[in-house]
């Protein structure tokens, strides 16, 4: 063990090597943690700045050793820095920042026709304080960071805000998933501030059924955006996101392929989860990604592609053309056990989880001057408390408070 602290009365364990595995007890004071990173002996912890940070998980009981085995150390934690782990062995290496609540269409699974009451934007957080957020992350092992929303493509500062990232020298990637709708116009922007990997949401490519899902007629403004995409090879790869709608996507089915092969995308389909603004989700409402596999089987070989662990598709290329296609089974094929993922809300308040009732207000702490040390015990504290599944097929289950559109999907 190459470094250990004997606590004081007031911290309750010691720490802490992740790499050799030896922690006797995962501490579940995470300023004991700080302390140790920072080197300084366990008397001065007790009484000293570190003892003010605002760490919220303190988690009942120390993890028996099987448990704490299964922490494997991010690649940061080479350097030093602890993973950034929960208490079931996840360690987060992935974040969706929101960059805005509002968006121009109103598919009917997110949004009410009449919108929301939007959040007013000096509650956004700003370019400069999603950048000082996103060091502080990477700092701490994220590797990737996907802009979403309410629909990102509404920031009028998002070139700016997507060349900042690519400034953050340990991240690896930078994504954004967008409704298409104003692609046309910004795709070469994006492409100039360093780009981004792609996902255009579409669920149907029939411009009365898009009608329909959405509320806007704006099909062929999203299918204009794509075909400009595909020109800058900085927006690659290209995914189609389409939420698995029954009596929608059987139908839709061939003209979303066409699209996707036309512009070189992965087609991929999402179960739709009751994140909706008018909870009228019901399990029935979606086509699982089982009676999906099975339809488009009809249409040609389905192939198993080779996918990371933590990913939340399941690929396959589709018969002699090997067009891939991709499967996200949140509801029925829950893949919690593996998920690596944080997500910002626009207003700065930091979710474990897509269905978390908790969230961590990471902007109140950065406009009072929080320091990163600051930032990041708040950040560990939200982490550590990360919920072990939804709970979505659990009697009981509530769904979040906000909707997806003020949650980041
Ligand atoms: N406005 C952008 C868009 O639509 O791509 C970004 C935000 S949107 C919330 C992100 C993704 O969440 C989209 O692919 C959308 O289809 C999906 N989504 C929204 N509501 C959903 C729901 N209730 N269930 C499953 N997916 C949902
Ligand atoms: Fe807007 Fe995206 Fe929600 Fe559709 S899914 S209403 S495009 S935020």
């Amino acid at each position: 063990m190459r470094e250990v602290l004997r606590s004081a009365d007031s911290i309750p364990t010691s720490v802490v090597d992740p790499i050799a595995g030896e922690f006797d007890a995962l501490s579940p004071a995470y300023d004991v943690i700080s302390a140790a990173r920072t080197g300084q002996p366990a008397g001065a912890i007790a009484g000293g700045p570190v003892r003010a940070l605002q760490v919220r998980a303190v988690p009942p009981a120390p993890l028996p050793m099987a448990q704490a085995g299964a922490l494997v150390p991010s690649p940061s934690s080479v350097d030093g820095t602890l993973p950034l782990a929960d208490r079931f062995g996840r360690v987060a290496s992935d974040i969706r920042i929101s960059l805005t609540d509002r968006c121009n269409l109103r598919c009917e699974y997110c949004m009410p026709a009449e919108g929301l009451p939007w959040q007013p934007r000096e509650e956004h957080l700003t370019a400069d304080e999603i950048i000082r957020i996103s060091r502080v992350l990477v700092g701490l092992g994220i590797r990737t960071i996907r802009l979403t929303g309410g629909e990102p493509l509404l920031r009028k500062d998002l070139p700016e805000i997507i060349a900042a990232l690519h400034a953050i020298p340990e991240l690896e990637d930078v994504a954004l998933t967008t409704n298409g709708v104003l692609l046309e116009r910004q795709a070469a922007a994006i492409a100039a501030a360093g780009g981004a990997r792609l996902n255009v949401s579409l669920d149907s490519a029939d411009p009365e059924e898009f009608k329909a899902i959405t509320r806007r007629d704006d099909l062929d403004r999203v299918l204009a955006g794509l075909v400009e995409a595909r020109r800058h090879p900085e927006l690659r790869p290209i995914k189609i996101n389409a939420v698995a709608l029954k009596g929608v996507t059987e139908g839709a089915l061939d003209g979303l392929l066409a699209v996707a092969s036309s512009v070189d995308a992965e087609l991929r389909f999402i179960e739709p989860m009751p994140l909706d603004a008018d909870r009228a989700w019901t399990p029935d409402d979606g086509l699982s990604g089982a009676q999906l596999r099975d339809l488009l089987a009809q249409r040609g070989e389905l192939r198993p592609v080779e996918t990371a662990k933590s990913a939340t598709a399941q690929r396959y290329e589709l018969g002699p053309g090997g067009q891939v296609v991709g499967f996200i089974s949140s509801v029925t094929e829950p893949f919690c056990a593996s998920c690596d993922r944080l997500r910002l809300t626009a207003d700065g308040q930091l979710r474990s989880c897509l269905f978390s009732h908790d969230e961590t207000d990471l902007r109140t702490a950065l406009r009072a001057g929080a320091s990163a040390d600051e930032l990041e015990a708040l950040i560990r504290g939200a982490v550590w408390a990360k919920p072990q599944g939804h709970g979505m097929n659990e009697p009981g289950f509530e769904p979040p408070d906000r909707p997806m559109s003020a949650i980041g999907g």
